[in-house]
């Protein structure tokens, strides 16, 4: 067993710090120290985890104890901290050989942006405490609305400025915005009939529905229905339509149908046209989860990925995936503003009713100006540049594709819809075979250590997930996952990280 060593031991000041000393960390700026925290950032986002492979065991042993210091360090020790640990600590997902993460790199006037946000700190619960921003984030939202569910322009002049209600959220993540859109479907069904508590409320949903459903089913007391679904992966219509009626006939209150734009293991696609025809028939609430496609909205392949999503109740996206703003940027749209009011709530002392304040329809109270980053994106990316990264995550995917079907090394095991694909490498001993259930966890298991040593080597990284396909039956396999989100990949990148899968596999097969 390693011992246990500290992160930081904190040294105290040689002489007890003055309150003017703590008063400086507010007001004194040093560039110095600024250019070396650049620098760090810098070395970082050129690395591979090559140079730190990844070792579970020794990270943890390693953040095993930290003591908060009496007397405080100052921000130059403590920046040792981080060039030591805390920076060749992070995972490189910036990398374009690391094709396993929705996590994009980040275009560099992102963390200027971050900078102004955080230097103003405004705080987007009340327009007390944001002013100007809460008027750029409703028009952020209005933007959005109207790619995703096009109303004219007159409509958004009056909405935006219509504080009754609001077009969507901004949230921390899809996590929260999905479960948002189970609370108002939840209180739209309350408000449309008497509400019974003895009958069921149900969700339903394809198998591969984000597990943030089932935090918000838990919350909300409500049972989802998981279909089962087809050879690409998505919903067939006629099993929602049949699982919508049973649930009618044992009357169970059905709050909302929900449909996937983009899964998360495969990025394959529900029939999303279908799935709100459906709910429009028999009034039940419709979500597209578009956490992952969303983005696409902005790209000619807005109908490929989306089509039919403007006669959805509410859409989830996510910014921090394919629209290249960081971490903690979620989108929660409504097609009828009306639907904002469901979820409205008051304080006496903020959020007034009649008051011009955002925070009266979000579950999350304060929040950061992120309607910046968006701002930001939409403004510097323009609409023609994210069609261009659009292009070169579809053209990644399909080169990807092709190089897995002609090496017999590999099985493509979900043939792209968009930018997300899974394959597994098979042993010699099973190629050209017909595979039994025992040859498949075999092969499992040899491509759950292909992925453990690759992550462990540092040079290139794929994700894995675990799912039944339909060519094998129920049985459970391990995937190998690509997510080819990252605009400075290319084909060299791709063949790297397949070629080093290559030598791996050899290496564990001699
Ligand atoms: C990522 C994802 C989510 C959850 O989003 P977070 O931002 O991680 O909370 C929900 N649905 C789908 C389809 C996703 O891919």
């Amino acid at each position: 067993m390693i011992e246990p060593v500290a992160v930081a031991v904190p040294q105290p000041l040689p002489e007890a710090r003055s309150f003017e000393d703590i008063q400086a960390l507010f007001t004194e700026a040093n560039h110095a120290l600024a250019e070396r925290v650049n620098q760090g950032i810098a070395q970082f986002l050129s690395e591979t985890d090559e140079p730190a492979p990844f070792n579970r065991d020794d990270l943890i042993n390693k953040y095993a104890s930290f003591e908060i210091p009496l007397e405080g360090q100052t921000f130059e020790a403590y920046l040792e901290t981080l060039e030591q640990h805390i920076i060749p600590d992070s995972a490189h997902l910036a990398s374009p050989r690391y094709l396993g993460h929705m996590t994009s790199p980040l275009p560099r006037f992102i963390p200027e942006v971050g900078r102004l946000i955080q230097s103003l700190n405004q705080n987007m619960v009340k327009m007390e405490t944001s002013r100007g921003l809460t008027l750029l984030e409703r028009q952020t939202l209005g933007l959005m609305h109207q790619e995703l569910f096009g109303f004219e322009s007159s409509f958004y002049d009056q909405c935006v400025h219509d504080f009754s209600s609001t077009l969507g959220i901004f949230t921390s993540g899809g996590t929260l915005a999905n479960i948002s859109a189970l609370w108002a479907a939840c209180r739209q069904a309350a408000a449309q009939g008497a509400v019974d508590q003895r009958r069921t409320r149900v969700v339903i949903g394809s198998e591969l529905m984000h597990y943030s459903f089932d935090k918000g089913a838990e919350i909300l007391g409500l049972t989802l229905i998981k279909l089962p679904v087809n050879q690409d992966n998505s919903i067939d219509i006629e099993v929602m339509a049949q699982a919508l009626q049973t649930c009618l006939e044992h009357d169970q209150q059905v709050i909302a149908l929900i449909g996937i734009a983009g899964t998360t293991d495969f990025g394959s696609i529900d029939p999303l046209a279908d799935i709100c025809r459906l709910g429009q028939a028999h009034g039940v609430y419709v979500h597209i989860d578009a956490a992952w496609g969303g983005g696409f909205v902005l790209s000619a392949y807005k109908e490929q990925v989306l089509a039919g999503v403007a006669q959805a109740d509410s859409i989830t996206i996510d910014g921090h995936k394919q629209l290249m703003m960081p971490i903690g940027c979620g989108l929660l749209l409504f097609k009828d503003p009306n639907l904002s009011k469901q979820i409205a709530h008051h304080a006496p002392y903020a959020v007034r009713e009649k008051s011009l304040d955002q925070g009266k329809y979000t579950l999350e109270g304060t929040r950061p100006a992120n309607t910046l980053y968006l701002h930001a994106c939409l403004s510097i990316i323009g609409r023609k540049g994210y069609h261009q990264i659009f292009q070169r995550a579809m053209q990644n995917t399909a080169y990807m594709a092709q190089a897995i079907k002609d090496s017999e090394a590999f099985e493509l095991t979900s043939e792209p819809k968009i930018n997300i694909l899974t394959y597994r490498y098979l042993p010699k001993a099973y190629r050209g075979k017909v595979l039994s259930e025992e040859a498949n966890r075999q092969i499992s298991q040899f491509n759950e250590t292909l992925q453990k040593v690759q992550r462990a080597r540092g040079q290139s990284f794929i994700s894995r997930t675990s799912r039944a396909i339909t060519q094998y039956g129920p049985q459970k396999l391990t995937l190998l996952r690509a997510v080819l989100l990252n605009p400075l990949s290319n084909e060299a990148d791709i063949q790297y990280v397949l070629d080093d899968q290559l030598s791996i596999a050899a290496s564990l097969e001699s």
